[in-house]
């Protein structure tokens, strides 16, 4: 199938985007690096008669420290979020949940403002943003900002809180607490192009060799990026370890709420979220224990 038709118009500045979303409303997409909407239009899933191209917006682009945390602009390429010394050393769970994401073509085109907006269940960054506490940041066609929580950004499957003409400038994430680590971990049927099967990230702080807090969200087994409260919750007071860490698996396994699809049976999802989730408390602990989050 075709693209279809369409314009293509090429903004220089966020309020130069906002005036063109505000112009087009509902009939009109923002294009970042493309590889979730020309799929999209391609397959006929979506028809719109202006696209609106975020690609030449400096001010979108880039990784950079700010009071408090890290700021991830919007259309910067997944490739380069994972290797920006900022985030391999303040949150390596994003740089290892990026590296497991599509091949190296894609994470060059692909960005992480592109990976939240689609609202996909099977998005791998978002999970890995709402375990770390993270933020999104939006602004409105008539220039309004606003600032959502990851966690309640995506609504259900390709729905978000995204009105229409906002676009997502940044994602922002707060400086992690002494002692605390996350990681991703993911299945998926191969190494490279293939969308995950299921995957869980595990966020811990210690004190002592206790858990003091956990935030574990699963991706790929619900309609959204789902937290595993019960599991987390189990956490809480016990001491950092293999048996705790299997029955918080457990229990995740059970709050899963997997389909069946061609990638897994809803039971065989279920399965790996347990084992995923115990591997990501582990690691997780590794990361508080060393220092290194
Ligand atoms: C071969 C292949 C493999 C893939 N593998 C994975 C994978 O392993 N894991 C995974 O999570 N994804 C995967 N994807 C999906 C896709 O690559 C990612 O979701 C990517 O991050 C999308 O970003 P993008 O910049 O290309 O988005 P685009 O395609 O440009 O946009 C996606 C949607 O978001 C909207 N949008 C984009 N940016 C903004 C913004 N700043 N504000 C408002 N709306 C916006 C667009 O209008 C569109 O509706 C894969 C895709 C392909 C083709």
């Amino acid at each position: 199938m075709s693209l279809g038709s369409f314009n293509l118009h090429h903004p220089a500045t966020v309020a130069e985007a906002c005036a063109l979303g505000a112009r087009f409303g509902r009939t009109a997409a923002y294009l970042a690096g493309g590889t979730e909407l020309l799929v999209d239009l391609r397959s006929g899933r979506k028809a719109v008669a202006e696209v609106i191209a975020l690609g030449g917006i400096a001010e979108l682009r880039g990784v950079r420290a700010i009071k408090g945390g890290l700021e991830i602009g919007a259309t910067t390429p997944l490739a380069a979020i994972a290797e920006s010394p900022h985030v391999m050393a303040g949150f390596p769970a994003l740089s290892e949940g990026i590296a497991t994401m599509a091949g190296r073509q894609v994470r060059n085109l692909g960005t992480i403002g592109g990976n939240f907006s689609c609202g996909v269940p099977c998005s791998d960054t978002p999970p890995i943003v709402c375990a770390a506490g993270g933020r999104v940041a939006l602004v409105a066609p008539d220039g309004s900002e606003r600032e959502v929580a990851a966690r309640q950004f995506v609504l259900a499957p390709r729905v978000t809180v995204l009105q229409p003409g906002e676009i997502v400038t940044a994602i922002r994430l707060p400086e992690q607490p002494a002692r605390s680590g996350a990681s991703f971990q993911r299945f998926s049927l191969r190494r490279g192009s293939a969308l995950a099967v299921a995957s869980v990230v595990a966020w811990v702080r210690l004190e002592k060799d206790v858990v003091a807090e956990a935030r574990i969200y699963m991706g790929a087994v619900g309609p959204v990026p789902l937290q595993a409260a019960q599991a987390e919750a189990s956490l809480v007071g016990q001491a950092a370890g293999e048996a705790t860490f299997a029955a918080a698996g457990a229990l995740a396994a059970a709050e899963a709420q997997p389909i069946s699809d061609l990638r897994g049976s809803a039971q065989f999802r279920r399965e790996i979220v347990a084992v995923l989730t115990a591997r990501a408390l582990a690691a997780a602990a590794r990361r508080a224990e060393g220092g290194a989050r």
